[in-house]
């Protein structure tokens, strides 16, 4: 039996959950629980958006835009220039026809009085997933990026908007230290046998999951080996601007880096082992000397076996 939870953000966090699925089916394991980032969400134009829960939910249902990277396949934007005729919404945020159906129904639900937990548990009715998604949190907590002139705006602004090209001095989550994990996210922690931490940007999608309260004490509690996998190859983040936001946390864009960014479970920190690219087989040295385990694989998730086989390391760690 291995019970796995998975922390996660978007679109890294989807293809690695498209193997943690893959890999469990093959073993006859419990379905899997991936915890979500939540701190990209927002409403925009009347209905709340979850663009990390959205990209993991329409990637294992297979009705991903896997050439665009993002949204549903095959969709249109006739509401999207509705509204932009309007003036409503933001004007470089495109909303697919498809994806409003989405934000729709969430959105009524939440009015309803439906928490985020209870709408994502809906929301996962409609296919058979094979794993069993949660919310960090179901309060609403934004991810803000503070520039150096004291402006701060949301993280989808900055990302979509501004391609990440304003320099950041901080991320920060306001009002996360009130805000509770969703319900079942401690006792699937509590429970597991291995939690793993998904190659998703470690600054913006691991780490408000790391921030809400009670989270990083569940998993430093656990019984569970907790295994990351590093979203850097050879020293470069493989797509998106991670190291952009490493660099604004000063941390450097390479595994080992990323690794020590972690820390080590034996040390008071996160890890118990850390997968490493074959490209960065020579920092398995200094990972094994932050004290946790270092194994070296081949990390790029190009489809689904290739994802499936990086599990399948990090559960033999
Ligand atoms: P977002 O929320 O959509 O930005 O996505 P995530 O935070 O889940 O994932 C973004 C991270 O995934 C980036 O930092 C990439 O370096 C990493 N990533 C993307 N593709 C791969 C891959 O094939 N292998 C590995 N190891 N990391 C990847
Ligand atoms: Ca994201």
């Amino acid at each position: 039996m291995t019970r796995v939870v998975v922390l996660a953000g978007g679109v890294g966090g989807a293809k690695f959950t498209l193997g943690v699925r893959d890999a469990l089916v093959r073993r006859g394991a419990p379905e899997p629980t991936v915890v979500v980032n939540t701190g990209d969400d927002l409403w925009l134009s009347g209905v709340r958006l979850q663009p990390d829960i959205d990209s993991i939910l329409y990637a294992l249902a297979g009705v991903n835009d896997t050439q665009r990277g993002w949204g549903r396949a095959g969709d249109t934007e006739r509401v999207n220039e509705e509204l932009q005729a309007w003036g409503a919404g933001w004007p470089w945020f495109t909303l697919g026809d498809l994806d409003l159906g989405t934000h729709l129904a969430r959105t009524g639900w939440l009015r309803d009085g439906a928490s985020p937990t209870e709408v994502l548990e809906r929301l996962s009715r409609r296919w058979p997933l094979g794993i069993r998604m949660l919310p960090m949190t179901d309060t609403e907590v934004d991810t803000r990026v503070v520039l150096d002139d004291g402006r701060d705006m949301h993280f989808q602004e900055w990302w979509t908007r501004y391609r990440a090209t304003l320099e950041p001095v901080r991320f920060d989550n306001p009002g996360i230290e009130v805000a509770a994990p969703a319900p079942g996210i401690a006792e699937a922690i509590a429970a597991a046998d291995v939690v793993l931490i998904a190659p998703s940007n470690p600054v913006v999608s691991i780490g408000p999951i790391l921030r809400v309260p009670g989270i990083r004490e569940a998993l430093a509690a656990a019984s569970a080996r907790v295994i990351g996998v590093s979203p850097i190859i050879g020293g470069r983040v493989v797509r998106g601007m991670a190291d952009v936001c490493l660099a604004a946390i000063g941390v450097e864009t390479s595994a080992s880096a990323v690794a020590g960014h972690y820390g080590a479970r034996s040390a008071g920190g996160l890890l118990d082992a850390w997968l490493i690219a074959e490209e960065d087989a020579d920092a398995a040295v200094s990972v094994e000397g932050l004290g946790m385990r270092a194994v070296v694989a081949p990390l790029w998730m190009s489809d689904v076996a290739a994802s499936a086989a990086i599990v399948e390391a990090a559960l033999s760690a």
